[in-house]
């Protein structure tokens, strides 16, 4: 699997936050923006927002800020959210249908294509205009299709089985929402998603939020 070892990817993570507040600068007709206001909008320090932003070799103008065009394209094209990736998803479950209908990706250059699935009642129909094929067809409809990215939210058992084929097919990337973790060949590229890990960090917040308000009680 290719090693992300990728030293700005908290930088990365909170880039979507701040294309999602610029845009909607730029909706308000604002020219400019600075790092301040982009920190106070979204609780974060001044130096951490322009450190973050200079990974995309964005330039700000002294006492004027970024200028609201040039930062929108310099977070999209860092993202490569400015080219349409065209993916495929496998398994059209609940994960898998509210995904399909995310209209959001849309705006990041995700296109997915199709969808395959096991279930009968499931196959030939189209879930958010996304026409669904049966599994056993992946190995003919990918290669059609230039597709190199998969999504994939099939039951966690399923999931090696599936990546197997899609290795086969020439999928290079496989955003995998299972709990599996996938052997792959080193030249894959594999982001694991995991609602979980921001509802236990929740969770922590809402302890601590409790026991503060226990002992100033
Ligand atoms: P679901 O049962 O609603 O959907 C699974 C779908 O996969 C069904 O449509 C089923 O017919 C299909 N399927 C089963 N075996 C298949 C196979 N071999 N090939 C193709 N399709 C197959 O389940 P769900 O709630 O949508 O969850 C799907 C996956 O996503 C699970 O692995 C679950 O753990 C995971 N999930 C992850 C998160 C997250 O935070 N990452 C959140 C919810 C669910």
């Amino acid at each position: 699997m290719v090693k992300q070892k990728i030293a700005a990817a908290p930088s990365i993570r909170r880039l979507p936050a701040y294309l999602h507040l610029v845009r909607q600068a730029q909706r308000e007709g604002l020219q400019y923006i600075s790092g301040t206001a982009i920190a106070q909008e979204l609780n974060l320090e001044p130096i951490q927002v322009r450190k973050d932003l200079s990974i995309t070799h964005i330039m700000g103008k002294p006492k004027k800020g970024y200028s609201v065009a040039s930062l929108i394209g310099a977070i999209e094209h860092f993202l490569s959210w400015d080219t349409t990736r065209r993916a495929v998803l496998i398994g059209a479950g609940n994960l898998g249908t509210a995904l399909l209908g995310y209209q959001e990706f849309q705006y990041h250059g995700l296109q997915v294509v199709a969808a395959f699935d096991v279930n009968p009642e499931k196959i030939g129909s189209r879930i958010h205009q996304v026409p669904v094929f049966s599994v056993e067809t992946l190995e003919q409809e990918i290669p059609t299709r230039g597709v190199k990215t998969a999504l994939l939210t099939v039951p966690s058992h399923a999931a090696q089985a599936i990546t197997e084929i899609l290795i086969r097919v020439g999928i290079e990337g496989i955003w995998n929402f299972t709990k599996a973790k996938l052997r792959v060949p080193d030249t894959m590229v594999v982001q694991k998603e995991d609602l979980s890990s921001g509802y236990a960090l929740f969770c922590v917040m809402m302890q601590a939020r409790q026991l503060e308000s226990y002992s100033s009680s």
